[in-house]
């Protein structure tokens, strides 16, 4: 007996439709797409009962005639695409024509829309499994999409939906998504008693109107150009970062999609700076020709599939590192080996406006003054005419910490933190001074990976200070980094056990840093201890090469507070 039949054109209809719309998020999404589409400056939605019950999206577009607005519910009906060979070229987010006939096919829809300079509006009202009716009515210029009852006549589907708070935070969520990747169009968003509106800005201004908590004044606009691709970044202080890829996203031509190669490019810039495990706050707005950027082959279009990721990445890569250095200090990786890239045109945008002076700037400041020199601490600075920061020290507390002040702000400095930040930017910057060993030490590798990897990376390990010849199996150590002598060999056996992925040969200099700093039990004397201070004090950029900072800062103003006393 055959078993197999095919389904009705209501049934396969039906199917296809929810590949489209499975949520109000979803219609939501295919709204707000089409509005921007429309070249709406002024787009409003309405959610009620999570989108279930009622969800609009309101317009200024360019609207639709009669005629067009008969059509639009059709299958496969698109003003955006002509031909199969237009998908290379459309800058469009819609172009499949089946988004208002899927929301067609599930709930009640109505559609009042009115061109520019036309005497009246139409309206079309359709309900699943009944033909549209168009009526003439008033309207102005632009758009109204209401979608009613999703899913009203197919249970099987209505039971898959989330509680309306849950699916309004679904819609909200699609809702941030679009009006962060279009700063230039207003935006407002109504649920309930709740309603926001955003006015068109910069981007600056609408990250911090959709996520408010952000601190703004630690955020940077960044623009980076290249032949093919258009990079607008938001990057944070590496102080302001976090455990999850919350403030981590990549949008790729306005739509806000999991690319982690991007993803891991940013990351990977920023690892210098911060603690292991922790993410940083940026967001990129990818701007890829068409043609290079394939976004049909995800229903949803969710996904992209990007044709020169690779060398984009390392183009991004260099380039990010060199923002990144410019605005929060070095730890200087090696950049040959990226920014000979020649496709490479860098440009840089203007630094945000910051209405606080940061951290880093603070500290920077008080860097470009000279400090009085630690021994001359006990002299008078009555008879100086210019005024010069000065440091006291007060002591070490529990093993690790220097406390030191100066004028109104005390300071808890790790010892060791400090002196493996001054070790790794004095060993990154004399990278020729090499001490010979009186007896050369040798090593063989564990295993043939290690090899390798010992091999690729020998001419780069010269620049730090290393000499090392390969004799067959084995590497003889004839000299060092003269900064650290003898003492450069267990760093070395160190790293080199390392895995690959943090086999960079720059990791060394991380290691031996860290290997050769001074540890948290060692007892300073006084006169070292102000040293350290005074060194730590110039460094460009105070925090340890793993991101850790060298200092907690205590002000007079925070103190009062905390022990609830009124300054003055
Ligand atoms: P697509 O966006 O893929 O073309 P849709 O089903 O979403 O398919 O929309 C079909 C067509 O209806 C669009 O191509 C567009 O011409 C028109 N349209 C839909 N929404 C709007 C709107 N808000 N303003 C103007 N035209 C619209
Ligand atoms: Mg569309």
């Amino acid at each position: 007996m055959g078993i197999i039949h095919v389904l009705s054109r209501e049934t396969s209809r039906l199917i296809a439709a929810g590949e489209v719309i499975d949520r109000p998020a979803s219609a939501l999404r295919e709204l707000l797409d089409n509005a921007l589409d429309a070249g709406a400056s002024d787009i409003s939605v309405l959610t009620e009962k999570g989108g279930i019950d009622l969800l609009r999206v309101i317009d200024n577009g360019s609207g639709m005639d009669k005629d067009d607005l008969a059509l639009s519910i059709q299958e496969h009906a698109t003003s955006k695409i002509q031909h199969a060979d237009d998908l290379l070229s459309v800058r469009t987010m819609g172009f499949r024509g089946e988004a208002l006939a899927s929301i067609a096919a599930v709930a009640r829809l109505e559609i009042t829309s009115c061109e520019k300079n036309s005497e009246i509006g139409w309206k079309l009202q359709s309900e699943p499994g009944k033909p549209p009716v168009l009526t003439p009515v008033a309207a102005r210029q632009g758009t109204v999409v209401t979608v009613q009852g999703l899913f009203e006549q197919y249970p099987a589907r209505r039971q898959f939906l989330k509680k309306p708070a849950a699916e309004t935070l679904l819609c909200r969520q699609v809702f941030i998504e679009r009006a962060l990747a279009h700063p230039q169009v207003q935006f407002s968003w109504s649920s309930g008693t709740e309603t926001s509106r955003y006015p068109a800005g910069s981007l600056l201004q609408r990250l911090s109107l959709l996520y408010p908590e952000l601190p703004v004044h630690l955020l940077s606009e960044v623009e980076i150009k290249f032949e093919t691709a258009a990079f607008h970044l938001v990057l944070a202080e590496p102080s302001f970062h976090r455990n999850d890829r919350r403030y981590l996203q990549v949008f790729v031509n306005r739509r806000k999609v999991p690319e982690w190669g991007l993803i891991s490019v940013i990351e990977y810039a920023y690892s210098e700076y911060l603690p292991g495990g922790m993410r940083p706050c940026a967001f990129l707005f990818a701007d890829i020709e068409p043609s290079l950027a394939d976004f049909n082959i995800h229903p949803a279009k969710r996904e992209v599939r990007i044709k020169t990721i690779e060398s984009l990445k390392s183009q991004l890569y260099a380039s990010l590192k060199e923002q990144l250095h410019l605005l929060y200090g070095s730890g200087s990786m090696n950049m040959a080996e990226y920014s000979s890239a020649p496709s490479l045109a860098f440009e840089t945008g203007a630094p945000a406006q910051k209405p606080d002076q940061s951290f880093w700037e603070s500290v920077r400041t008080m860097n470009e003054t000279p400090m009085r020199e630690p021994e001359n601490q006990s002299a008078s600075t009555a008879d100086s005419a210019e005024v010069r920061p000065t440091f006291r020290y007060i002591g070490r507390a529990f093993g690790p910490y220097l406390l030191f002040s100066i004028d109104e702000t005390l300071y808890i400095l790790d010892q060791h933190a400090a002196h493996e930040r001054i070790l790794y930017d004095s060993l990154l910057e004399h990278p020729a001074s090499s001490q010979a060993l009186l007896v050369p030490y040798l090593f063989e590798p564990e295993s043939d990976d290690m090899k390798i990897r010992l091999e690729s990376i020998l001419p780069e390990m010269k620049n730090f200070g290393f000499e090392i010849e390969k004799q067959h199996d084995a590497f003889i150590i004839h000299a060092v980094p003269a900064l650290l002598g003898e003492k450069a060999i267990p760093a070395f056996l160190d790293f080199v056990q390392k895995p690959p992925e943090n086999s960079k040969a720059v990791g060394i200099v991380a290691t031996m840093a860290c290997r050769s700093a001074i540890k948290d039990g060692d007892v300073l004397d006084d006169f070292t201890a102000r040293e350290l201070i005074a060194r730590s004090l110039k460094l460009p950029f105070p925090r340890c090469p793993h991101g850790r900072p060298i200092w907690i800062r205590l002000d007079r103003d925070y103190l009062d507070k905390m022990s609830g006393r009124n300054p003055g």
